[in-house]
């Protein structure tokens, strides 16, 4: 039995309601494993970490805890009986309390002296063990963020929730509270479910993504599975950039004959399905002075890591494809150029 088990969770918020904020959820977490929801706004992600926290009740369905029921049917174990830590978006620290009051408000069924070495270990294990005199509007953002962690790994909780624990900051702090939550959150062995709707905090973050839609699971996958292999045309577009286009399945079952020509899959086809999908990344086109496809440059978009170029291929009325280029490549809309795709980041969608 894994470590956090969600079984076919739904939530509805108002019984007269006939699209559930959640729906048939099914989930399963291992011990140390940190997990992101990712998926556009209203697609339920919050609502289920809720449901794991406890602050919701599920509609249907149940949820274990390291072996222990704690929500199913009308029987749900209290949020503060769940062992399970939140840091919360604006990190809601107490702005009257100093840091390590805040840290250790957490902890009020442990002794004071316990108390205050435990604030003082989790202090130092997010970098810091001399600002606990401080108040938070003292601190950065990224300090702030690292307090709320670590008031909620104060308690030794079970798991960690974090609700977009990234998003009220800057780009260049952003990577860098990507870097020190994961490592924290690794050093310790805790297991974390991270919400979140942007793409980068969830692939630099996650053992395993979860992408959902108007409270659907759409994929659970490994971030570079998700990448290579997306299920279905929803994913291949909301996790990264990527060209989309029918065709119809060769004899082979290896290749897909589309109006660009025959394109080549990663791996074979496990059934003969005529009609099919596929999805080309842009980085997957690399131009070639030889290559197999041909066609006009439309836009150069420079990108600083790449230039993304749109090119129509030659004589098509379709879209035009979206493929990245090097920086040091002289193009410019007009230029002929020729590419070749990668297999590997081709693939069948539904
Ligand atoms: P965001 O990224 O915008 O926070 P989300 O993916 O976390 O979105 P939820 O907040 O879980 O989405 O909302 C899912 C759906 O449930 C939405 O349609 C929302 O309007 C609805 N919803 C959320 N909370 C409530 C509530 N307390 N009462 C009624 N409906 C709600």
């Amino acid at each position: 039995m894994s470590f956090l088990h969600l079984k076919d969770i739904t939530k509805l918020y108002h019984k007269n309601t006939e699209i559930p904020a959640v729906h048939s959820v099914s989930l399963n977490i291992e011990k140390g494993e940190i997990i992101s929801l990712l998926g556009p706004s209203g697609c339920g992600k919050t609502t289920t970490l809720r449901m794991i926290a406890g602050f919701e009740q599920p509609s249907e369905g149940t949820i274990e805890l390291d072996g222990r029921m704690i929500s199913s049917g009308e029987k749900a174990v209290a949020p503060e009986k769940r062992n399970i830590g939140m840091v919360f978006q604006d990190y809601a620290l107490f702005p009257h309390l100093t840091i390590k009051k805040n840290v250790m408000f957490g902890l009020n069924q442990w002794k004071t002296r316990e108390k205050r070495k435990r604030a003082d270990e989790v202090l130092d294990l997010v970098g810091l063990a001399s600002y606990g005199n401080r108040y938070p509007n003292e601190l950065s953002g990224g300090q702030q963020q690292r307090v709320a962690l670590a008031r909620a790994l104060a308690p030794k909780p079970n798991l960690i929730l974090m609700d977009e624990p990234f998003s009220n900051l800057d780009a260049g702090l952003r990577e860098k509270m990507r870097y020190d939550v994961t490592r924290i959150l690794r050093e310790t062995g805790t297991t974390a479910i991270i919400v979140t709707h942007d793409q980068k905090d969830a692939f630099a973050v996650s053992d395993r993504i979860v992408v959902m839609k108007e409270g659907e699971v759409q994929q659970i996958a490994s971030p570079k599975e998700m990448y290579r292999c997306p299920k279905n045309c929803f994913v291949a577009q909301f996790v990264g950039k990527t060209n989309l286009m029918a065709g119809t399945m060769c004899q082979d079952l290896k290749h897909v004959d589309t109006h660009i020509g025959k394109v080549c899959l990663a791996s074979h086809s496990e059934e003969m399905i005529e009609n099919v999908k596929i999805s080309i990344r842009p980085e997957g086109c690399r131009l070639s002075e030889e290559g197999r496809y041909n066609g006009v440059v439309e836009t150069v978009t420079y990108g600083g890591e790449f230039q993304e170029l749109t090119v129509r291929l030659n004589g098509s009325t379709e879209e035009a494809m979206s493929i990245y280029a090097p920086v040091e490549t002289d193009i410019e809309p007009g230029s002929v150029v020729s590419f070749d795709i990668t297999p590997e980041l081709v693939a069948l969608v539904e």
